[in-house]
């Protein structure tokens, strides 16, 4: 073998091929047809340096998914290490069923001013999907306990993606192959999605329409980020939250991939000025580092389900690693980073970039790039393949892969979510390598 890049059949022999072997033996992958694993490239991830991704042979990539949208500021980030050490070194986790954990608090202490959420109250999960269960529950449950009946039914969008859980699946608008599951799903009104310029007024008929009926209405503001990066403006979405404000019915942004800077504020409602009763956060909640999720409500939320000691206004739900306390900890430290770096100034800033390579990277490829979708630094990159089944979103990501920047479409279309932290060149190097990929698989 001799130096330089790998070749195909330097390839064939790596440590990449055994590591595929022994993932496919035990390891179920999400949202992964097992079948063509292997046939399909997987990155077998072994360390980390800043922005990069090292594989198991040594290979660096640019993490331009920001590992399915979770990592902020990159990996082995030394303060957010550090604040994980430390943690370790007090307690890793304490339950926060009917007992309280210091590192917990003085997280939700520091999120409290910045949430868009009224004094707001922290209910702690692991994962996204816990955190939409959690606020679909507690929008039910809090007509109930007010003696409310009637209020029993969500309003969601078409297009809507709120996590895998059944209740988040019935929000959901099916698609990536799950209308198995419809027998299960509960039914829900379904406004349109983004990708329908009238979806607003459509919502806020319904709204109006069955306000009676309606215990809460769930959104993705500004982004509906699984639909394929669908977007649309502050004032429909402002408008929507009004409907619901005039008509007494619970508005739950779910922010689960919007939060922690992703669309240039903190949070997309803030751009919609929007006041949502109940909010969903995750993914970036801790940097990226540890499953951290929380379902944030208002105090007039929170009230409602105040009482004594036992009775039933008490919500019955928990997770054994709610608010734990080494996640809280990284989340804690995070958030501080996010200010000391001034890190949204620089999400604005190269933003902003983004949007003007991505302009001349469409246009110089028109007959192959339908639309570009984007909303600070989330972003969807739509191919426009001449028939179905070729397969373009994978095969453009694949080569963008080969080139050492990692990438994973939704279909036909490619996301680029880049961290938040990244630098002007990475965002060149983006866009370039995707020109390239396409230029490669869509023969421009
Ligand atoms: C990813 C996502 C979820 C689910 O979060 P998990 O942590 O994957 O369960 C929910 N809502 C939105 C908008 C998401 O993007």
């Amino acid at each position: 073998m001799t130096d330089g890049p790998a070749t195909d059949e330097a390839h064939l022999t790596s440590a990449h091929d055994r590591w595929v072997d022994r993932d496919a033996a035990v390891v179920w992958h999400g949202f992964t047809q097992m079948s063509c694993y292997a046939e399909n490239q997987p990155v077998i991830v072994e360390s980390a340096e800043g922005h990069e991704l090292i594989d198991v042979d040594g290979r660096r990539y640019l993490d331009a998914i920001s590992s399915l949208w979770v990592t902020t500021l990159g990996h082995r980030v030394p303060e957010l290490d550090q604040a994980v050490r430390e943690q370790l070194d007090r307690v890793a986790h304490t339950t926060l069923l009917g007992n309280g954990n210091r590192a917990t608090i003085e997280l939700a202490e520091a999120l409290a001013p910045r949430v868009p959420v009224s004094e707001p109250h922290f209910l702690f999960a692991s994962d996204g999907a816990a955190a939409v269960e959690q606020a679909l529950k507690i929008a039910f449950q809090y007509w109930a306990n007010q003696g409310v009946a009637g209020r029993t039914r969500y309003l969601a969008l078409g297009g809507a993606y709120h996590g895998d859980t059944v209740g988040g699946i019935s929000l959901g608008a099916g698609g990536f192959g799950t209308d198995v599951f419809d027998p299960l799903r509960f039914g829900v009104l379904r406004a349109p999605g983004y990708d329908d310029p009238g979806w607003a007024d459509t919502a806020v008929s319904l709204i109006t329409a069955h306000a009676d009926e309606l215990a809460a209405v769930v959104l993705e503001p500004l982004v509906q980020g699984a639909a394929g990066m669908w977007v649309t403006d502050p004032d429909s979405v402002e408008r929507v939250g009004d409907a619901c404000r005039e008509h007494g019915v619970l508005l739950v942004a779910d922010e689960v991939a919007t939060g922690f800077g992703r669309t240039g504020t903190l949070f997309a409602s803030e751009q919609c000025r929007l006041r949502p009763d109940l909010m969903c956060i995750g993914k970036g909640l801790t940097g990226g580092y540890l499953p951290m999720a929380a379902t944030v409500a208002t105090r007039r939320v929170y009230r409602a389900f105040l009482g004594p000691d036992l009775s039933e206004k008490t919500f019955y739900h928990g997770h054994s690693f709610s608010g734990n306390a080494l996640a809280a900890a990284v989340a804690r430290r995070h958030l501080q980073l996010l200010d000391e770096w001034d890190v949204l100034a620089n999400v604005r800033e190269r933003a902003a970039q983004l949007g003007l390579l991505l302009e001349k990277f469409a246009g110089e490829r028109s007959g192959v790039v339908a639309e570009v979708r984007r909303r600070g630094l989330m972003t969807g990159v739509e191919l426009a393949p001449p028939s179905d089944g070729l397969r373009w979103g994978r095969l453009v990501c694949a080569a963008a892969v080969r080139r050492g920047v990692l990438l994973r479409p939704l279909g036909d279309v490619v996301v680029l979510m880049p961290l938040l932290s990244s630098t002007p060149a990475e965002i060149e190097r983006i866009v370039e390598v995707l020109g390239e990929a396409v230029d490669e698989v869509c023969g421009t």
